[in-house]
């Protein structure tokens, strides 16, 4: 809608310039706000940074009454309403932080008139009792931030959310904005049916951030190639290292230490005093790297995060995108690095499959990750890939490392048959099934002491596999399973033929691969939004 849309009526723009201090709106902001103003509903799909709190702040203050922002992120409501009184906003927030006295004088403050904004988490906004109070006092419309954590099988479910529904009955004529950064046509369905936002006006912004480099890289010693990473491109500027374990989180952030990069930890095990203090110099002092599951970063507001990186594969392509917009959310180049191997294919495979949840959940989590790993293995653009996810065609930006650095691929269907015939002779005439590393030696022809034991020489397969180096069959492998074409089984993740072995045994599937291009840096290059 940027095209055609407004520049904000001019109550908007006075508000965005004597209380925000800044001159015009970005993208379909104006359009936006003049709409909830004008007391319509909406679906605002707008990627991280875009601006969404002024969406529904500036119709707040136009309209008479308080705006009731939910958000899930408690433990931010007391900055952002700090950050909204030092410009003159009443505002406050409702959570079980506040002793009783305290949420009594902000339900006073409420029903008096007193209030602007006033932030709460859904949990709270569907008990009776608070739909009474804002019954007493006067809404002037509903903010339900983070709206995609309505979506049972996107990847940030929270169950409280389904309670929201009950505003549409309940508060017919009160207007209400949902907002979310993540914008897959499934979730964009489900939360507009689950929100009963039938009859609202849905604004989709482009999810580009065409500041932001990405670039995945072949894990190979990935705490070293981070280090590299940083100290090569980042030195002094703030980033997020992203790990799944807490375990990792802390050594990784005291391996940087170590080499002079200042970083701290994130995670939930720690207790929230030290996590708080982390933040907060995060958050101010310059140049800090913060290492953190992914239980950080949802709600920050920092601008020159210079860069993200993944240590540890993302469960799906929303939690990559979303983790990688918190960098370059001032508009100036920053890069998204990931270091991704195979282990991280087993692991994540491994992760759902002992998971709790249905076979459906089961199903739609095996989706999510294949369409991450699709990203990962790649030879096309990676921005063209992400925004075809999110159902937006464009060109290849350029700015990702296969646009810079194409990388070459090769038919590799013989190689694939050979592997496969490996995991199959070492079954049948030996009854063994391995992981990758011995039969890595197999296909080489390499002695072992469990291949001397088990006569592996005698096997047909011996040695087929010589033409290619170990790390060769490593890239080979991860991708074979990234293409369900092997698996991983069982307690030990031994090599199985996966889904699709049959069609490539029977050389009815060709099989192409990328080579995983030398470590080479891919080159800088600064696209400012
Ligand atoms: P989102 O919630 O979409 O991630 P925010 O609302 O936090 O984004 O805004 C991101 C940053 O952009 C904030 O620092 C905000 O102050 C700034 N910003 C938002 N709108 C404008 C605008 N029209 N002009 C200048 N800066 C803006
Ligand atoms: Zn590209």
């Amino acid at each position: 809608e940027s095209d055609s849309a407004p520049a904000g009526s001019p109550e908007a723009l006075r508000i965005l310039s004597e209380v925000f201090g800044y001159d015009s709106f970005r993208g379909d902001q104006g359009a936006i706000i003049d709409h909830v103003a004008g007391g319509g509903d909406a679906v605002v799909l707008m990627p991280t940074g875009g601006g969404k709190s002024l969406c529904y702040q500036i119709p707040s203050l136009l309209r008479p009454g308080t705006g009731i922002v939910v958000s899930p992120l408690i433990a931010l409501m007391a900055d952002q309403v700090a950050a909204l009184e030092s410009l003159g906003i009443r505002a406050a927030f409702l959570n079980s932080s506040l002793d009783v006295d305290e949420a009594r004088a902000v339900e006073a403050a409420f029903e008096a008139g007193e209030l602007d904004l006033l932030y709460m988490a859904p949990e709270r906004l569907v008990l009776e009792r608070t739909r009474a109070l804002l019954r007493r006092g006067h809404v002037s419309l509903f903010a339900i931030d983070e709206a995609h954590c309505v979506s049972q099988w996107g990847h940030d479910f929270r169950r409280d959310y389904l309670g929201l529904s009950l505003l549409a009955e309940e508060f017919p004529q009160i207007p209400r904005i949902a907002l979310t950064a993540t914008a897959t046509r499934a979730t964009h369905e489900e939360l507009t049916e689950r929100l009963r936002m039938g009859r609202a006006r849905h604004f989709v912004s482009s999810f580009d951030r065409p500041n932001i480099q990405y670039r995945i890289v072949p894990k190979d010693q990935a705490r070293k190639q981070l280090m590299d990473f940083i100290a090569g491109e980042h030195s002094g500027e703030a980033g997020i290292v992203y790990c799944l374990s807490r375990k990792s989180v802390d050594a990784v952030a005291q391996a940087l230490d170590a080499r002079g990069i200042p970083a701290l930890p994130y995670h939930a095990g720690m207790d929230a005093a030290d996590r708080a203090a982390n933040q907060a110099r995060f958050l101010h002092e310059d140049g800090i790297v913060m290492v953190a599951t992914i239980a950080f970063g949802m709600g920050i507001d920092k601008p020159d995060v210079r860069f993200v990186a993944h240590l540890d594969l993302p469960k799906s392509i929303e939690g990559y995108y979303q983790e990688t917009g918190r960098a370059g959310r001032d508009g100036l180049a920053a890069t998204a690095w990931m270091a991704y191997g195979l282990g991280d294919v087993v692991n994540q495979r491994r992760l759902i499959d002992s998971g709790e949840g249905s076979a459906e959940f089961q199903r739609s989590q095996r989706a999510h990750l294949d369409a991450m790993l699709a990203l990962c293995e790649t030879v096309d653009c990676r921005r063209v890939q992400l925004l075809r996810y999110f159902g937006q065609e464009s060109e290849p930006c350029g700015n990702c490392d296969t646009c810079l650095n194409p990388p070459r691929t090769w038919e590799a269907t013989i190689a694939a048959q050979k592997l496969l015939s490996a995991l199959i002779r070492l079954d049948r005439e030996r009854g063994q099934q391995f992981g990758s590393g011995q039969v890595i030696d197999v296909l080489l022809g390499r002695d072992n002491p469990r291949s001397a034991q088990s006569r592996h020489e005698e096997l047909s397969v011996w040695g087929v596999g010589a033409e290619l180096s170990e790390k060769q069959w490593r890239t080979v492998i991860r991708q074979l399973m990234a293409a369900d074409i092997v698996a991983a089984a069982g307690e030990y993740n031994v090599l199985v033929p996966g889904p699709r072995a049959t069609g490539v045994l029977r050389g009815e599937e060709i099989v192409h691969l990328r080579d995983d291009p030398e470590p080479a840096r891919a080159s800088r290059r600064s696209r400012s939004a």
